[in-house]
């Protein structure tokens, strides 16, 4: 695809994030696209020379397999910049070093961003200039409002990019084919039919020594608030006319304003807790605490949970589960949809009776249908079956869509201001007895699969709400 040439400035280009996955998704991107028309600056207080950095680059694009003109011409115009990026002079001279319009990725620690905007607001930014953010978008709703009003005094919505790369395009669409282009299942996305949806994304990965940026932030920051909030929003979202970035976003918006936590209580509907000492799959690992970097009287949660309603006439009574920790025993990343109990089952069938469950698998990106179907050799007894399918997963990584989208200016799947706000409200209720110890902080030992009285999945809850509540 020929595009317009455009210059990536990457503020904070020697951190983890440009090393790990925006370089590799630039040279994967441009090896795919060749037609694109791209420079990079790097802008960072390390100081790099030209050969160091271009190494880095080079180091960067070999995870990715990238090779081609587009990449050549690439690294043979990047340059290299240590500056502060926080004051304005410096910026100026970033912003005049650019051959095409610029997209400037904030790579930066959150408060270092915050200043960076400061900074801007001093500029004049060249016309067609998009803005791109990293989560965590503040620290509460007041910081997203203040962060959005400064980023709407320098450029338009549209040229703003909140990046959540947990969404990629694929998984998008995968989501979206799988409920609207299937009879079965639209007619049943609703509180008539489904008892209770859960959405984990449990890792067997610990701390990992990234203590500096995870003590501050948590399990609830890290993945609930940020990531799998846009899960659960795209789940329950009412279908949009088409994929374009207005509709779905749209819908989107409508999904996280009508969503609060389930009750309106964070002591019922939050758990959290954080891993002691423990083994995976053979490696073992201290407890949190004892990681290096982490402060304990921070009170960090490794282990995340929360039970939201959506309180729309579609959903109403449905609980959602959003449940992610680290050092969990066994990896999970999918979301579990309950369907209700079958409304009448003849007496002559014994076996199981449990209800319908689709599991969709975020990564691998698969499916499966678990049903009830009678056994091979007794046609009175029931037993468990699943059907199971397996998605695309994409041609790109999930950065490379994200900096292509930022490249066309395409925003669908970034987060729009007032989604970004929405979730802070929506968690800001546990963040605040959670902060005042109205929710105990338990202990699960890492490789455990949490603490020993957390069940598993939200059904259960569901099936006991249901008992109080038909519908
Ligand atoms: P890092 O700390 O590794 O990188 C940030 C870089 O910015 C560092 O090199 C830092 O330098 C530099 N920096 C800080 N202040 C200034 C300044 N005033 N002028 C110039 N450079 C400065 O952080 P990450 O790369 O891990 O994260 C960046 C952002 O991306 C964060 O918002 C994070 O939440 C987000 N993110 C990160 C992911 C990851 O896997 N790393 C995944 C998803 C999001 P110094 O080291 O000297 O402080």
């Amino acid at each position: 695809m020929a595009t317009s040439a455009k210059t990536l400035i990457i503020l904070g280009a020697s951190g983890d994030l440009t090393a790990r996955l925006l370089l590799p998704a630039l040279g994967q991107l441009l090896t795919r696209d060749p037609g694109r028309s791209l420079h990079l600056l790097g802008a960072d207080r390390r100081q790099l020379g030209r050969a160091d950095w271009l190494a880095r680059v080079k180091g960067s694009f070999a995870e990715a397999d990238a090779a081609g003109p587009a990449v050549d011409t690439l690294l043979a115009g990047t340059e290299y910049r240590a500056v502060d990026v926080t004051r304005p002079e410096e910026l100026h001279a970033l912003l005049d070093a650019c051959t095409g319009t610029p997209v400037l990725y904030f790579a930066l620690p959150p408060a270092v961003t915050a200043s960076v905007c400061a900074a801007l607001a001093e500029l004049t930014l060249p016309a067609g200039t998009t803005l791109a953010l990293e989560k965590p978008f503040g620290v509460d709703e007041a910081a997203a409002v203040r962060l959005n009003a400064e980023l709407h005094a320098l450029v338009p919505e549209e040229q703003i990019h909140r990046v959540d790369h947990f969404l990629g395009r694929s998984t998008v669409n995968n989501l979206v084919g799988l409920r609207f282009a299937n009879r079965i299942f639209e007619p049943l996305w609703n509180n008539n039919h489904i008892a209770a949806i859960d959405i984990i994304y449990d890792e067997q990965l610990g701390l990992e020594g990234r203590a500096g940026y995870y003590d501050k932030a948590g399990a609830l920051v890290d993945m609930i608030q940020s990531h799998l909030l846009q899960v659960l929003a795209v789940l329950a979202m009412e279908p949009p006319s088409t994929l374009g970035a207005q509709d779905v976003r749209d819908a989107k918006g409508l999904v996280l304003r009508a969503t609060r936590l389930r009750g309106g209580s964070p002591v019922r509907s939050s758990r959290r807790a954080r891993y002691t000492a423990g083994t995976i799959e053979g490696t073992r690992l201290p407890a949190y605490v004892n990681e290096a970097g982490v402060d304990p009287a921070r009170g960090t949660e490794t282990l995340a949970e929360l039970t939201l309603e959506v309180d729309t006439w579609r959903w109403a009574g449905v609980p959602f589960t959003l449940r992610s920790g680290k050092a969990v025993g066994a990896r999970r990343r999918e979301i579990v949809i309950t369907f209700k109990p079958a409304s009448w089952v003849p007496a002559g069938l014994t076996g199981s009776h449990e209800p319908t469950v689709l599991r969709i698998s975020l990564a691998p990106d698969l499916m499966s249908l678990e049903l009830n179907v009678n056994s091979e050799d007794d046609p009175d007894l029931l037993r468990r079956a699943a059907l199971t399918a397996s998605f695309g997963a994409g041609q790109l990584l999930a950065y490379s869509e994200v900096l292509g989208a930022m490249f066309d200016g395409d925003p669908t799947l970034s987060v729009r201001a007032d989604a970004a706000e929405e979730c802070w409200r929506i968690v800001a209720p546990a963040v605040a007895a959670w902060r005042a110890d109205r929710v105990p902080l338990e202990e699960y030992a890492a490789g455990s699969e949490g603490p020993p009285r957390w069940p598993s999945t939200a059904v259960a809850e569901a099936e006991t709400d249901q008992a109080n509540k038909p519908r």
